[in-house]
């Protein structure tokens, strides 16, 4: 029977939300067809982890043990664990999630393979004429693709946040078995050394309120104004590509394709433009208000709110009303 065999991570005790939502996508192709869904894990599995590949309806779950695999091992280590694993289970689907990690993971068991990788799938189906029938996230999110993959053997990620996780209809037996890999110490070369923990503060991913500013705010000194609103309204600073690139502010506070996704109540745009690759990255938030001198800027066309004017203006008279509504000196 063909087997969809499914990479999935941790979260501390639990599975990580983007695995079990590979989880979901993944059971729906192998309900679809009457096939086995498995799972594959780097280590033993914990409790709270089983328990989650369980609801998720997995059969068995291959626990992937080796010195070289722990929760810092390096992505081709992963990757040519999960190759011998699936050559031994034989041909079938072999799905990750779309987070950094798993991509990185999933584009080193392509290159192994000289496999096709499609990333970022939200469907996918056996297409009549062979290959593989799909559809994927394109564009940071703001297209669908229709696609069709020319292999025997289907290697996809999930995107993230496309399928919510849902339990399976009959929970399955989440067998375990572990898979003893031969790896090569070579493989071990890139792997986390070490984990910073976030400071204080509150989160850009998750902050009710994000106040970001772009090339318009002109400094990393010009950032101060935008601290000040964002701590008045307990809420965290965001920046455009353009203010990373010039050094005015660290990438972590990057907003858009390749910073951070942020879906706050309230995203304040001051001096972006809200180009393509920054809109994908505030579009879920529910309200957003640019602060723009350009009443053609996308960001303000898109905006539900546009105040237009000097945000070197604007900032500090906003910060001085919210200041004098709650009576703060
Ligand atoms: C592959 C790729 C990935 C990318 N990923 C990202 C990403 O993740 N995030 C991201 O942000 N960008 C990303 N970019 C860059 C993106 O295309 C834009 O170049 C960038 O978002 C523009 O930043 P900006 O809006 O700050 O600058 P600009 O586009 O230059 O806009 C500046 C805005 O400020 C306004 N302004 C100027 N002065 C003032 C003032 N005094 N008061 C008020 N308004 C003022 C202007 O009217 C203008 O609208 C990516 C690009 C590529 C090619």
């Amino acid at each position: 029977m063909t087997t969809v065999l499914t990479y999935v991570e941790r979260d501390g005790d639990t599975l990580a939300k983007p695995s079990r939502e590979t989880l979901t996508f993944a059971r729906s192709l192998a309900e679809a067809h009457g096939w086995g869904l498995d799972a594959a894990l780097v280590g033993d599995p914990t409790e709270g982890s089983l328990a989650d590949l369980r609801a998720q309806g997995v059969a068995t779950v291959h626990a992937l043990v080796h010195d070289h695999l722990d929760d810092d091992a390096a992505p081709a280590a992963v990757a040519e664990a999960l190759v011998q694993l699936h050559t031994q289970l034989g041909p079938g689907v072999l799905v990750g999630p779309g987070t950094d990690h798993g991509a990185e993971v999933m584009a080193h068991v392509g290159a192994r393979t000289d496999l096709p990788l499609a990333a970022n799938c939200t469907t996918a189906a056996p297409a009549d004429g062979g290959g593989w029938d799909l559809t994927r996230v394109r564009w940071g999110g703001v297209l669908l693709e229709d696609a069709h993959l020319e292999a025997d053997v289907a290697l996809l990620t999930a995107a993230p946040h496309q399928t919510a996780a849902q339990s399976a209809g009959a929970p399955g037996a989440a067998e375990l078995s572990t898979f003893k890999p031969e790896l090569d110490d070579a493989l071990h070369v890139t792997r986390v050394k070490e984990r910073a923990t976030r400071g204080g503060g509150i989160s850009l991913a998750t902050a009710p309120v994000v106040i970001s500013g772009g090339r318009g705010v002109g400094s990393a000194e010009g950032f101060g104004i935008l601290e000040e609103l964002a701590e008045l309204l307990g809420g965290a600073v965001g920046c455009s590509r353009v203010a990373t690139n010039n050094g005015w502010r660290s990438h972590n506070d990057q907003v858009g394709q390749t910073g951070t996704r942020v879906a706050p109540d309230l995203y304040v745009a001051c001096g972006i433009s809200g180009a393509t690759q920054h809109w994908v990255g505030c579009m879920s938030s529910k309200k957003i208000l640019a602060i723009n001198t350009d009443a053609e800027a996308p960001m303000v066309t898109r905006a539900d709110y546009a105040v237009l004017g000097d945000l070197h203006e604007l900032l500090p008279a906003l910060v001085e009303e919210v200041k004098a509504r709650r009576g703060v000196g």
